[in-house]
């Protein structure tokens, strides 16, 4: 799966994150199934989960050769859409 398409649906519906399925009622509980102590929000899976650090890391590192030195989510919902930034 390539990541900036992944990125851009998890930014407009996070469909297939426990947090969002949870409040449908299609989720026993709201945790991301590697921390099992947060809930699994778009926030958390893309900037936050241990489980996935070295991806945050080469995002990081990506960003950081445009002058980003800042990664929060609407950062990364600004750079998904036209940008390259994650593919
Ligand atoms: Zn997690």
């Amino acid at each position: 799966m390539q990541a900036r398409p992944a990125i851009a649906r998890l930014c407009r519906d996070h469909a297939t994150l426990r947090a969002h399925l949870h409040r449908l009622h299609l989720s026993p509980d709201p945790f991301c199934p590697w921390c099992r102590i947060t809930p699994e929000t778009i926030e958390h899976f893309l900037l936050q989960c241990l489980h996935f650090q070295s991806h945050h890391t080469a995002l990081h590192y990506r960003l950081s050769a445009l002058a980003i030195t800042t990664l929060d989510l609407p950062i990364l919902q600004a750079a998904t859409p036209p940008g390259n930034l994650l593919s």
